[in-house]
């Protein structure tokens, strides 16, 4: 196993002026002389530039995947779990570094950053326990002297497109299963934050992860449309906006791969009357401005049940002054800056709107003193008397605005939240144990809180989204991740006495 070199991983990328793929175990320069600007969002600046894949950049990286497919199919689970668990304490022990580079691309503040590769770690700790996951089952004597069992195999090579928000975490949850699974894969990160896979790539290489099973394609479009056309990917894993998962969506089964697209996101958490006010505040807030309110799970809307309402409000906004907006770099910052100026302008516009509308802005994030520096900084924002015609409540928003919707009853708010177009997550807040019971039953939405504001399944459960918030069937990661990788074979087995052969033209039947 490669030895850990001496400059640490974080500092060798984060000085790099150039981010190319990874194929075949070795970065590669892209051939299309086509680059974007990755920028540090706390600056302003361009801190380095991304190679953009060419079809044929696509086309080499799925050539190395497909070589090591054989080798790797056919490594023993012993030997795939030894390097999986490797892989898990690569990652483990450069936490800190992975968090440093995502946080310097994508502006979240360290601790989130360092947050998000814990999360992303319990998918290669469950994928650790392939061995059982992948264990068939097996019906001795299904009909006289006839066993039958089921076996499942790896699709072959795979691919990952990923969002700029999670760039640790969620490739994560896709190439731990994969890989695990027996498959080889093909990366393509976001062209935003790219410097993470790349350190990850590094990571799995000295961790004993033979080339050509992990690779990744830096680049935009073009990329995607070539992952989405070729001929030897036979499935395709997306996480990012709704648009693009229904393209990516239906040019992938067109194409007649597989493929789970997660989609974008407008999460609602219920207040309802007998809620603890302090505590459901702490949890707007917390849920609404995290990462800049850049989370598919993030709360968008406040639905405020009945009398509630008003006190919440003074709650929630009391708390606001307390939200300090800084660098993700510097340890007293809570909230960093957003990915680029053209999406900060774009969640600024929406208070805006809301004013113009009806709506009223208790807090406008624009006011804040780094909202004139050169960074993507917005301060946070509130806008309370929103109603669902209004496009902060219809359109993903993806900033730190949070809305608040007053409803009169409990069913006007499961009601509102039934009729929106996406389901990923929800939350309610109560101390009333039936209403939380009747809200899960109730809800459409995949992933629910129970005073809890962002769901996100552990590890060993799977991560997903209904309506407009998932094109596919299967969820992501844990049980469904593995069913998502694998196909299943069923062996009808048995070792007769040839003596006892007959021909027999009739349909076989179990006795
Ligand atoms: P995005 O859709 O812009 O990009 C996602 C990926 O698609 C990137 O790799 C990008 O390079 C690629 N892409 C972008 N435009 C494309 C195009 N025209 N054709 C082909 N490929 C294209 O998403 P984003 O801005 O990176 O991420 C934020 C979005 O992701 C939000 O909508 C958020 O809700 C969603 N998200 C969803 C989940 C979930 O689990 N449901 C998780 C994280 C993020």
């Amino acid at each position: 196993m490669a030895q850990v070199t001496e400059l640490a991983l974080d500092e060798r990328t984060l000085a790099a002026d150039r981010i190319d793929h990874w194929i075949g175990g070795r970065a590669v320069p892209a051939s299309s002389g086509r680059s974007g600007p990755v920028y540090n969002p706390a600056t302003g600046r361009v801190a380095r530039e991304v190679g953009f894949a060419s079809t044929d950049d696509v086309d080499a990286a799925v050539r190395a995947a497909r070589e090591a497919l054989p080798a790797w199919r056919a490594t023993s689970l012993a030997r795939r779990t030894e390097i999986l668990f490797r892989m898990r304490n690569a990652i483990e022990s450069h936490r800190d570094e992975l968090a440093r580079v995502v946080s310097a691309e994508h502006g979240k503040v360290e601790s989130d950053a360092w947050g998000e590769v814990s999360r992303g770690l319990e998918n290669l700790e469950f994928a650790c326990g392939i061995q059982h996951l992948l264990k068939g089952g097996f019906s001795e004597q299904a009909s006289t002297g006839i066993d039958v069992y089921q076996i499942r195999q790896p699709l072959g090579v795979v691919a990952g497109i990923t969002p700029f928000n999670f760039p640790a975490m969620v490739p994560l949850w896709m190439l731990s299963n994969a890989i695990a699974c027996g498959n080889t894969f093909v990366l393509k990160p976001s062209e935003k934050d790219p410097s993470a896979s790349m350190l990850m790539a590094h990571l799995f290489q000295e961790a004993g992860l033979p080339e050509g099973v992990f690779n990744v394609v830096q680049g935009d479009r073009v990329a995607v449309d070539r992952i989405l056309e070729h001929p030897d990917i036979a499935a395709v894993s997306f996480v990012g906006s709704t648009p693009i998962a229904r393209y990516v969506y239906e040019h992938a089964t067109a194409a007649g791969k597989r493929c789970q697209a997660l989609a974008g996101a407008k999460n609602h958490m219920v207040v309802l009357p007998d809620a603890d006010i302090d505590m459901a505040a702490d949890a707007a807030v917390s849920a609404g401005y995290g990462s800049a309110g850049e989370r598919c799970m993030a709360i968008a809307t406040v639905v405020a049940v009945g009398d509630i309402a008003d006190p919440l409000i003074e709650a929630i906004q009391a708390r606001i002054p307390g939200v300090r907006v800084g660098p993700g770099s510097d340890p007293s910052s809570q909230m960093g800056p957003l990915i680029t100026r053209e999406h900060r302008d774009r969640v600024a516009g929406y208070l805006d709107s809301a004013r113009t509308q009806g709506a009223t802005v208790v807090a406008d994030g624009r006011q804040h003193e780094l909202y004139r520096s050169d960074g993507f900084f917005l301060g946070v924002s509130l806008i309370d008397n929103v109603t669902t015609s209004m496009d902060c409540y219809r359109d993903e928003i993806f900033g730190p605005v949070l809305t608040v919707v007053r409803v009169p009853t409990y069913a006007d708010a499961v009601r509102l939240i039934n009729e929106n177009p996406w389901g990923n997550g929800t939350a309610i807040f109560t101390r009333d144990g039936g209403a939380a019971r009747q809200f899960q039953f109730d809800v459409t939405v995949g992933m629910v809180g129970i005073n809890v504001p962002i769901p996100v399944p552990v590890g060993y459960y799977s991560f997903g989204g209904w309506k407009s918030s998932l094109f596919g069937d299967l969820h992501m990661y844990g049980p469904e991740g593995v069913q998502f990788y694998t196909r299943a074979k069923v062996v009808t087995s048995r070792w007769p006495d040839p003596g006892s052969s007959k021909v027999d033209l009739g349909f076989p039947r179990t006795r």
